[in-house]
């Protein structure tokens, strides 16, 4: 045999044996092991989505009748998306929602998400007040896992009831790696919202939830999610105002302008233990002169008043038509009255000082 001829029958050998070990160690290896689900903690507080009728087509029903158990064991398709946890927060409407459950649902959702085996949360919740929940959470929870809150305009039992794809949309969203870093988002009719962006705009149709000023998160149809954005302005992950540090939250109230008013209702807010306002204004944030009389003397008594308007969407901007500087106003910007509310608290809670708030209304 020529010495070449030699060399590729080495060759060959070599390659051949090489090949079936491998295909021995193929058949050898070890199964591949399973993937595994990520797991989703359910956190339910009540609402419409844990609400009973005594018929299917009636308008009538009670909030919060249904516990987080009998939540997950209607929607067992939810179980394929993630490994499924539940515990019940609260279970009431969400026109009862207080700091008391705002607190404990903030601490338990921070704990969560600081725990290495937990991929995300869901929070079942009323659609009445789920914006500011979810609005709050989005200021206090620092984490860049999904946190994502769910809720149903038509109770458990109601014919075509939304809260059981709502349930299962959420769970796939926050079982997926892509929300994270998004800020809390709100889940409802195949919409995915940032919490900063939606607002409820009808008292009854399914289709209520809209974010009119910066657009959808994303959208996701029978858990299949697309994003098409982050989170505007800052939040959870990049939070000044974590749960840890916060015991208590200060009085703010809401007032809403119109025809002819006068500061009567300021002065009673104040005389209430307000100390911050939020006003409702007409149009980009104005008030009469008179209430914009009474509004200035609070504020120089170190009453934090927020001009935010009545009108479902646009911005109230800084000293378009009212000088917020002569009069020492901060200018809610993009937030509605409800979500100024939020933030004006949060903020009191570290300054009086009306350019830092308006500084945090900036920013988020
Ligand atoms: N009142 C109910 C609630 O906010 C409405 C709803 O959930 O749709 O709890």
């Amino acid at each position: 045999m020529s010495r070449r001829r030699e060399i590729s029958w080495i060759l060959v050998l070599v390659v051949g044996l090489a090949g079936g070990i491998g295909r021995v160690a193929a058949q050898t290896a070890a199964p591949a092991a399973k993937a595994t689900l990520p797991t989703v903690v359910v956190l339910a507080t009540g609402g419409t989505i844990a609400g009973a009728a005594e018929s299917d087509v009636q308008a009538g029903y009670k909030s919060g009748q249904v516990g987080v158990e009998q939540l997950l064991a209607a929607v067992p398709q939810a179980k394929k998306l993630a490994t499924l946890r539940g515990e019940q927060v609260a279970n009431i409407g969400s026109q009862d929602m207080n700091d008391e459950v705002w607190l404990k649902l903030a601490r338990r959702v921070s704990a969560l998400a600081a725990m290495p085996d937990v991929d995300g949360v869901v929070i079942t919740h009323g659609t009445d007040t789920i914006e500011e929940t979810a609005y709050f959470l989005n200021l206090v929870v620092k984490t860049r896992k999904p946190i994502v809150l769910t809720a149903a305009m038509r109770p458990s039992t109601a014919l075509s009831a939304d809260g059981p794809l709502n349930f299962f949309n959420a769970v796939a969203v926050a079982a997926n790696k892509e929300a994270a870093g998004r800020g809390v988002l709100v889940v409802v009719n195949d919409w995915i919202h940032g919490a900063s962006s939606l607002t409820k705009t009808s008292t009854t149709a399914v289709q209520t939830f809209l974010s009119p000023v910066w657009g959808l998160i994303g959208t996701v149809a029978y858990g299949e999610a697309e994003f098409y954005r982050g989170p505007v302005g800052r939040n959870t992950q990049d939070t000044e105002f974590p749960i840890e540090s916060i015991t208590s939250l200060p009085r703010v109230d809401i007032i809403m302008a119109h025809e002819n008013m006068d500061g009567a209702l300021i002065e009673a807010a104040v005389a209430a233990g307000a100390k911050g306002l939020v006003i409702a204004g007409v149009g980009n944030g104005n008030m009469t002169q008179a209430a914009l009389d009474v509004l200035a003397a609070q504020a120089k008594k170190g009453i934090v008043c927020v001009r935010s308007s009545r009108v479902a969407t646009g911005r109230v901007g800084r000293s378009v038509e009212v000088d917020d500087d002569k009069y020492g106003f901060v200018a809610s910007l993009g937030l509605n009255p409800q979500k100024s509310r939020v933030l004006l608290r949060l903020a009191l809670n570290r300054t009086k000082d009306v350019k830092q708030i308006q500084r945090m209304f900036d920013e988020y």
